[in-house]
């Protein structure tokens, strides 16, 4: 067990949940903001968590006073976040010419401006404390994908806040890194069909779909205290998808 202190948005499902596991095992205090109430309920018998070592809220992160007001409440309840990873994320994927302005709006809210509202939040507290950790979550979709200008363009931003925050903060000894998955499995893959998962895996080298836990563990190296010289890098955790041409 440790003092330390996680904070994993989106972190009730998919590859948040694997991140919020990983965390755990390696003995963090996890605080997770998701929309979602009723998964955020049962996540500590989920993970095995003691409920004193846990915060659940529900917090909307495209939302700056919502974010806010957890940050507030953290540091009132417990203290400064060691570690933020800035994991929620949605897709709305559409041809440019069907794409709404709407979709454009909300991929790049829940993508990119949640993750400048959190560190923007959580920043102060990690410079008075002198130390810090932030993982942003972005896809290895940044580099292009058909149907995905939103979600490609938002992930791309994340890329370059990362690599910016990284340089600001780096005499402030907070580190800013990000991880880019490829074809991960979690929930939204159950409604494909086998043929649709057979042709995708056929396009990742490994030959098999990502699973959370791969993302996790890189995630935690980032994460770890001992991780004080790599910053503004971006980790692909994608089988070796990202070294193959744009999705098409
Ligand atoms: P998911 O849909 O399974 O889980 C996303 C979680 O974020 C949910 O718990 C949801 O409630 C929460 N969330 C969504 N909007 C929110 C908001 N406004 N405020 C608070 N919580 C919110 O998604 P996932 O597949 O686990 O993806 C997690 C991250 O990984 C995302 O950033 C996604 O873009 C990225 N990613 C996923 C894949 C993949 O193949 N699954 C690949 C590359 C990158």
């Amino acid at each position: 067990m440790s003092d330390r202190i996680a904070i994993v948005t989106g972190g009730a499902q998919g590859i948040g949940l694997g991140i919020s596991r990983e965390l755990v095992t390696r003995g963090y205090r996890l605080v997770v903001w998701d929309r979602d109430a009723a998964a955020l309920e049962a996540l500590p018998e989920r993970l095995g968590i003691d409920r004193e070592r846990f915060i659940g809220q529900v917090v909307d992160v495209t939302r700056k006073a919502e974010v806010e007001g957890a940050v507030e409440e953290l540091i009132q309840q417990w203290k400064a976040p060691d570690v933020l990873v800035n994991n929620a994320g949605i897709t709305r994927d559409k041809r440019l010419v069907n794409m709404e302005e709407e979709d454009w709006d909300a991929v790049l809210n829940v993508n990119l401006k949640s993750q400048f509202l959190c560190c923007k939040a959580v920043v102060p507290a990690m410079i008075e404390a002198g130390s810090g950790r932030i993982i942003n979550i972005s896809s290895r979709a940044w580099l292009g994908g058909f149907g995905q200008a939103n979600y490609s363009a938002a992930k791309g931003g994340v890329v370059s806040l990362t690599r910016t925050l990284a340089i600001e903060l780096a005499r402030k000894g907070i580190t800013v890194n990000a991880v880019a998955p490829g074809i991960v499995e979690t929930p939204l893959m159950q409604s494909y069909t086998d043929e649709q998962r057979q042709r995708l895996e056929k396009t990742v080298p490994v030959g098999r779909m990502g699973q959370p836990d791969d993302i996790a563990r890189a995630v935690a190296f980032f994460a770890s205290e001992d991780n004080t010289y790599v910053t503004g890098q971006l980790l692909y955790v994608c089988g070796g998808r990202s070294l193959s041409s744009p999705s098409v």
